[in-house]
């Protein structure tokens, strides 16, 4: 008998972000996030996407330019960390600790610390985002927060959840029928 769990909680909540940023329709970076409560319930999840009812085929809900807030992606895409806050299943999220597929920018960072989560553990962190990231976390430093990165704190989750986001991308879309297959549910 070997009655053991096969996975850590880590990477359990990790894996769950994951899942989630393949949801994304954002071709650029999919990102996701799964807040866990103190005692290991799932309280909300979510991914970057744009606003209900917001027509993934316009063209101008996607476009790049920074100087015209109308055709800029940033006035529109709900990042995942907020996505995960206002999906969430039960209030308060007092306590709770958000899995995020990235380091969250200093807009997130906001959300996160005033609903009260105390503990931030990410995947990735973009090494060329220095001032954003020192932003969030300056923020993250004065709310008191606990932040890390999966691997420092269980290094065996973080390559777990690396072989989880390999699969991901490797399945792609063709494999769940998202690419037209007949009697398939379509996105
Ligand atoms: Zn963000």
């Amino acid at each position: 008998m070997n009655n053991q769990s096969l996975i850590h909680w880590h990477s359990m909540f990790m894996g769950v972000a994951l899942l989630a940023a393949a949801r994304s329709k954002d071709a650029r970076k999919r990102n996701g996030a799964c807040i866990a409560s103190a005692d290991n319930k799932i309280l909300g999840v979510g991914y970057n996407g744009l606003p209900r009812g917001c027509d993934d085929a316009d063209a101008s809900y996607w476009a790049d330019d920074d100087h015209d807030p109308l055709h800029s992606r940033h006035s529109y895409i709900v990042h995942a960390e907020v996505n995960a806050i206002l999906n969430c299943v039960v209030l308060p999220l007092t306590g709770g600790t958000i899995y995020t597929t990235q380091f969250p920018c200093p807009r997130c960072a906001q959300s996160i610390i005033q609903v009260g989560i105390r503990t931030v553990v990410y995947l990735d962190k973009k090494s060329h985002q220095t001032a954003a990231n020192a932003a969030s976390d300056k923020m993250f430093a004065d709310a008191g927060l606990r932040v890390l990165s999966l691997n420092e704190l269980e290094a065996a989750s973080a390559r777990w959840c690396g072989k989880l986001d390999d699969f991901i991308q490797q399945t792609g879309p063709e494999l769940h029928g998202l690419h037209g297959l007949p009697g398939l549910p379509g996105t």
